[in-house]
């Protein structure tokens, strides 16, 4: 998609400093951190939000990508947060699937 930012990064259209790559996904770090590690896990393939997931196989490769950067950024032992903003209310503001892999420190609960 031609207007979406994370679409120019697959494409190296835009900079990012890449975490992982394969054919399928590629993670990246965030340009606004929230935590020591703060990266983007997404699917190379453009799809708008969790509503738009048809090919459920996908989120299982995809969770196995986090495993391999989680132990690659050195936070698989001491835990770490996947979070997943969906649709307006959900606080997204790139419409390209995306899980936030946050660690490096403790994660507070509820939310803001
Ligand atoms: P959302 O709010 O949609 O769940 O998360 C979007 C995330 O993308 C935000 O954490 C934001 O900092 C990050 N982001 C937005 N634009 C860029 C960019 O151009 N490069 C990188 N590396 N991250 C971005
Ligand atoms: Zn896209």
């Amino acid at each position: 998609m031609e207007d979406c930012i994370f679409c120019r990064i697959i494409n190296e259209e835009v900079p990012a400093k890449k975490v992982y790559e394969d054919s399928e996904f590629l993670v990246f770090a965030d340009v606004n951190p929230q935590a020591p590690v703060h990266n983007l896990v997404i699917p190379k393939k453009h799809i708008s939000n969790i509503m738009e997931i048809r090919d459920g196989e996908m989120l299982g490769r995809l969770f196995e990508v986090v495993q391999k950067v989680a132990q690659q950024e050195g936070i698989a032992s001491d835990g770490f947060r996947v979070v997943n903003n969906c649709g307006e209310n959900g606080g997204q503001t790139v419409d390209h699937l995306h899980f936030h892999l946050l660690g490096g420190r403790f994660m507070e609960w509820p939310p803001g």
